[in-house]
């Protein structure tokens, strides 16, 4: 099957889509959960951001230096920079607010130069709207950048497993290796009602510089933007309703993808949110309709492709020729844009499901099947060794 629809594709979507082994079950099944890390009240990773981050606050400074402790103090392997621009906002009274975006990224170590690599990009807005007052902004979109930190440090380790193995590799080879890069992005939100000019401040400025940061001459890629291979979009996710639509038609492939991981997810039993999970169902109860996220598999040509009618970070990068996958339900969480949309309101189980059909998506395309042990088969049959000597010695 594998074969067929790889030689449906054009060439450049064939070895940059599907020239992956899928993860086995007993890979996705040794993932190390979230578990705490995604407590509302004092989990690592997600509890943090959960706080006001309007831009130009102390919050939003508190919440970016959240993610850059993460990233520095756990996977130093992750290049980090940032991406920093001002402007008037209609209710700052002439005053600049400034817009940092973050921007963390991995590539194989052996390239050398910027332009020789295509990416993987993940991205998640981190600002909150300025109101309601005290607005946490759960879904929108604390809980999505937390899964983009789970999804980096679950397959950290196995990208260095993969591309130490590769060193003596032939040239080719180790061209057609990707690198990943994660994106947090400020001001997305308008701060009085959303217009061209009143939203996306970070993701506009961002575009905008990077389609004028020429890499080096003959590069493979030209700019930033042409390497990324495909932009993930994760908005409003963690509370229902969250049916995902495919928006576009030239992303349809990469929704397929995501799609195809979640039923098989889904079959496996590893969805939490699942009405047939083992902690829902009884094993002699019928199976339910399993319900899908990604429920447009089977869209076709002639179906209502509804992409361009939401607004959203993805808006200036798409408009720059940037292949998008956006990953937003519609219609949007009930909580939307509610005082409600806050940690507590958050169903813990779907947004579990969100982190692992990330990074699961994200491992796949790195192509990491047979690193993500994490050592642990070595480790494990070191321990068993010592054991066995430690039983003859005793
Ligand atoms: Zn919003």
């Amino acid at each position: 099957m594998r074969v067929h629809h790889l030689l449906l594709l054009p060439a450049i979507l064939r070895s940059a889509v599907l020239a992956y082994t899928p993860l086995s079950e007993s890979t996705i099944q040794g993932l190390p959960s979230p578990g705490k890390d995604f407590d509302i009240k004092d989990g690592a990773l997600l509890s943090p951001i959960l706080i006001p981050r309007v831009p130009g606050t102390p919050g939003s400074e508190q919440v970016l230096q959240h993610f850059v402790d993460f990233f520095s103090d756990t996977l130093p392997d992750w290049k980090l920079s940032f991406q920093n621009s001002s402007s008037t906002t209609p209710v700052s009274n002439g005053k600049e607010v400034p817009f940092r975006n973050l921007i963390a990224t991995r590539d194989p170590p052996w390239v050398e130069r910027e332009g020789e690599v295509g990416r993987l990009v993940l991205v998640a807005h981190y600002d909150s709207k300025l109101t309601p007052k005290d607005f946490i902004g759960a879904t929108d979109s604390a809980a999505p950048c937390a899964m983009l930190m789970h999804a980096a440090r679950s397959i950290d380790n196995a990208l260095t497993q993969k591309w130490d193995d590769m060193a003596g590799d032939a040239l080719d080879e180790l061209e057609d290796q990707k690198g990943i890069q994660i994106i947090l992005l400020d001001g997305e939100e308008a701060f009085s009602s959303w217009t061209d000019t009143d939203s996306i401040y970070g993701a506009r400025a961002l575009a905008e510089e990077w389609e004028n940061t020429y890499h080096p001459p003959l590069s493979t890629f030209s700019t930033p933007l042409a390497s990324m291979d495909l932009f993930v979009l994760l908005d409003l996710l963690g509370s229902p309703p969250q049916r995902v639509p495919s928006y576009y038609k030239t992303s349809h492939w990469a929704y397929l993808n995501m799609a195809d991981l979640e039923s098989r997810l889904r079959k496996m039993g590893s969805f939490k949110s699942s009405p047939n999970h083992k902690s829902k169902r009884f094993s002699n109860e019928p199976r339910k309709k399993e319900p899908m996220f990604l429920y447009e598999a089977d869209k076709k040509d002639t179906d209502r492709w509804t992409g361009g009618y939401i607004g959203d970070d993805h808006v200036p990068f798409i408009a720059r020729g940037v292949e998008v996958l956006h990953i937003i339900p519609s219609p949007f969480p009930d909580v939307w844009h509610h005082p409600d949309d806050d940690g507590e309101h958050l169903d813990p189980d779907i947004v579990e499901d969100w982190a692992l059909l990330t990074v699961t998506f994200a491992a796949e395309w790195m192509d990491l099947e047979g690193y993500l042990d994490d050592g642990k088969k070595d480790r494990r049959s070191a321990e068993v060794l010592k054991d066995e000597l430690n039983g003859e010695m005793t």
